[in-house]
């Protein structure tokens, strides 16, 4: 039963995939951590800490709106979780703050972390001026060209910003340089900023990103008495995703539905749908689908949302895909690109172009099915405004 089946079997494996595939240098430090994150997990007053800074400078719980016009134009009922109301923008900060908790716990003096559209760098930005710590933010100088107000705010926040040539010199490239100096530094905290990578990071990040799913099951319950037919995520390293589908992955009446960039879509070879296109490989630490070349090596993705342009994804949405339990979805530019006009709108909130992958997938799913439906905002789209006033 499916039930069973996702329990994890061994410490950091999702059935087949995950694990840790690093070397020897960083096995230590991982360990170290891992043992941190059990004990700081269990302990009352390191969650009660966590909640307390979630609900005080965060500002959750996000509000679950009901988005009325979509819902009338679809012909469903939707939901909107508002993760593009939390301090910052987008969900990101949720694991950032939890992640900067237990790096002061295990007395860090620096923060390393990755970034793609920015938001990651500038939620862990926060939290290490938050507390204190020294942060040095790696990114890909095309991305750093794609998002410079989020160059900008990280270098505001004291963050020291290192960007990369290597590759295409996006988020693939940044994490490959972040692992390069994290084996050179192993005394340094790596704040790693999706569901991905080698254990414990896709159990950590999901932990911290589970209030999502607490919240809005909740909320749904609150407002409407009963459990939504269907849910929707993007999903770039999928922990916006799996932060939502975590509260509702034993209710199988639940319908789970995630959405991929999808680039210039199938048969163009430019996409970043890992699911839908990749194949299982090692790749960055972990065992789990990845967009591939003809001789089965991990290559480069595309999308137009720095966020979801990224060759892997999390090692429990592989085995979420392999099980069934969860559908994942290819939307193109184009598709995002429309359901960012139309949320902005119909709504008056202008999503982040990684969720607006996530609204294109609803609202054609959705299509007078008459469905009670969440759809998780992960971002708003501050940060996409400039380049769709280029395009326009
Ligand atoms: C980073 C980001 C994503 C993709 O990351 P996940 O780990 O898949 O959630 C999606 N939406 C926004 C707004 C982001 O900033």
């Amino acid at each position: 039963m499916f039930r069973e089946e996702t329990i994890i079997q061994k410490e950091g494996y999702f059935g087949q995939f995950g694990g840790s595939f690093v070397p020897p240098v960083l096995e230590s430090p991982l360990a170290r951590l891992s043992e941190a994150f059990n004990a700081a997990k269990s302990n009352p007053r390191f969650i009660e800490e966590y909640r307390y800074y979630l609900k005080h400078y965060v500002g959750r719980p996000s509000p679950l709106y009901y988005a009325k016009r979509l819902s009338e134009l679809t012909g469903s009922k939707i939901y909107l979780k508002r993760e593009d109301l939390n301090h910052t923008g987008a969900h990101k900060i949720n694991n950032s703050l939890g992640q900067i908790l237990l790096a002061n716990h295990m007395g860090a003096k620096e923060i390393i972390a990755e970034t793609g559209a920015g938001q990651h760098g500038v939620a862990s930005a926060t939290a290490a001026a938050l507390f204190g710590i020294p942060c040095k933010i790696f990114m890909g100088s095309r991305d750093a060209k794609r998002q410079k107000l989020n160059v900008q705010r990280m270098k505001l926040l004291g963050a020291e910003i290192i960007t990369t040539d290597q590759g295409t010199a996006s988020l693939k490239d940044a994490v490959d340089v972040a692992l390069g100096y994290y084996i050179e530094h192993p005394d340094s905290f790596y704040l790693l900023g999706s569901a991905v990578g080698p254990h414990p990071y896709p159990t950590m990040v999901k932990f911290f990103q589970s209030i999502i799913g607490e919240e809005a099951r909740k909320q749904i319950l609150e407002a409407e008495g009963r459990l939504p037919d269907s849910i929707f995520a993007c999903v770039g390293g999928g922990s916006n995703a799996i932060g939502l589908f975590s509260a509702f992955l034993n209710d199988l009446a639940v319908e789970i539905h995630a959405a991929e960039g999808g680039g210039e879509g199938p048969g163009t070879n430019r996409s970043a749908s890992t699911l839908v296109l990749g194949k299982p490989t090692v790749f960055q630490g972990t065992y789990s689908y990845c967009i591939t070349d003809a001789d089965g090596q991990p290559t480069t993705a595309y999308s137009i949302a720095s966020g979801l342009d990224y060759p892997g994804v999390g090692p429990e949405h592989a085995h979420l895909k392999e099980t069934g339990r969860v559908t994942y979805h290819c939307i193109t530019d184009d598709e995002a690109i429309q359901a960012f006009y139309l949320l902005s709108r119909l709504e008056g909130i202008i999503p982040a172009i990684e969720s607006s992958h996530a609204i294109a997938l609803a609202a054609k799913f959705l299509k007078n099915k008459n469905q009670l439906s969440i759809i998780n905002l992960s971002g708003r789209g501050d940060k996409d405004v400039e380049r769709e006033m280029e395009h326009e």
